[in-house]
């Protein structure tokens, strides 16, 4: 059975490491955004597909689909949803971070940045660099501190500061780099997973104020699991 496995994420690369032992035929694919991407274990792509036409056409080399791209990678699930209508899909999305009643959850970027803009003076941004660009009416004349693992392609406003890493992070590098900027208001999506937990316990400690953008709705119908063994469980029953 040839697999194609959307990835981009860690729990892409550990199922990758596990089916790829197990001895399967597994193909990674990778969008290509970041620089230096951290490479899964097997067969790797990397590029776009073309759209859903495109994603299409490459399918007729697999017999099933595993989507285990980032919550946040909307556009993706959804031409993987329209593209395999005649191919065993499944979904491996991992849970969000449990709810915590201080949180301030907002629906979108664009408001993320207001409720960031009245909660705090000194943000620190934590949304990717793709989304830099709608905190940037709000809050483009505070002291912002914005973490991404790429440069963006976008002329900050002078007042900002930008980090480059990629985590997973301590807690106790969290603490620092929160009390050296001086953070009042964290903005993180709803990523889940443990890479970035420790900037919501840093914030916790410190009392920061956290806003968190709510995942977007997945598509109806596709079958969904939520951690890496009951997806390679899904594999093994299919094959
Ligand atoms: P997106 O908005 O959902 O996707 C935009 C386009 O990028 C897709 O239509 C597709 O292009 C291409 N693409 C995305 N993921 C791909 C993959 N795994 N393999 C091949 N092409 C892919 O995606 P995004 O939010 O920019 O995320 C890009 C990648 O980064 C994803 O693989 C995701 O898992 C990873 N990532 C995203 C986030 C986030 O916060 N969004 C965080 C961490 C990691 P075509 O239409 O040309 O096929």
């Amino acid at each position: 059975m040839r697999l194609l496995l959307l990835g981009g994420t860690s729990e892409a690369r550990e199922l990758a490491a596990h089916l790829v032992d197990a001895g399967m035929d597994v193909t990674s694919s990778l969008a290509g955004r970041v620089a230096r991407p951290r490479l899964p274990v097997g067969k790797v792509r990397i590029g776009g597909f073309g759209g859903v036409t495109g994603l299409r056409a490459e399918l007729a080399d697999y017999d099933a689909v595993i989507d285990a791209t980032h919550p946040f990678a909307l556009g993706m699930t959804t031409n993987a949803a329209a593209a395999c209508a005649d191919l065993p899909l499944l979904r491996l999305e991992r849970p969000g971070w449990p709810p915590d009643p201080a949180w301030h959850y907002v629906e979108t970027h664009a408001q993320a940045a207001s409720t960031a803009a009245a909660l705090g003076g000194r943000p620190f941004l934590t949304v990717g660099r793709q989304q830099l660009a709608r905190f940037v009416p709000a809050l483009g004349t505070l002291p912002v501190l914005a973490r991404v693992v790429d440069v963006p392609d976008l002329d900050l406003p002078p007042p900002w500061e930008l980090v480059t890493s990629r985590g997973p992070y301590t807690l106790s590098s969290e603490l620092s780099l929160l009390r050296e900027h001086g953070t009042d208001v964290l903005v993180t999506k709803d990523s889940g997973g443990t890479y970035t937990w420790p900037k919501l316990e840093a914030s916790a400690e410190l009392g920061v104020a956290v806003v968190v953008v709510r995942r977007p709705p997945g598509p109806d119908g596709v079958r969904t699991v939520h951690d890496v063994a009951d997806a390679a469980a899904w594999v093994k029953e299919l094959a």
